[in-house]
Order: structure tokens, then sequence, then C-alpha cells
């Protein structure tokens, strides 16, 4: 798998030792934020 997003971007607000949080730059509401795991993973499942 090769390197995405998630493993690159600077804009991490939270994070704990498995996963991190950042604000949505498009929000479909106010506030919006994405978690999502550290471990590069193919998909969510
Ligand atoms: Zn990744």
């Amino acid at each position: 798998m090769g390197i995405c997003f998630f493993c690159t971007t600077n804009k991490r607000v939270l994070k704990n030792d498995l996963a991190f949080a950042l604000f949505d730059e498009f929000p479909v509401s106010k506030g919006h934020m994405i978690f999502a795991t550290k471990r590069h993973v193919k998909t969510f499942f």
C-alpha cells in the first residue's frame, strides 16, 4: 500500500496511541471532524 493523506497530514488536532482526529476541510456541518487510525489500512473494516 502506498502513502495516503492520513499518513502524511500535519493537521492532527487530537491523538492517542491508536488514532487521531483532524477538522474536515470541507465540513458538512460546523465542527465536523475526521477520526482515523494511525495504522495504515486499506479499508475501515
Ligand atoms: Zn495511510
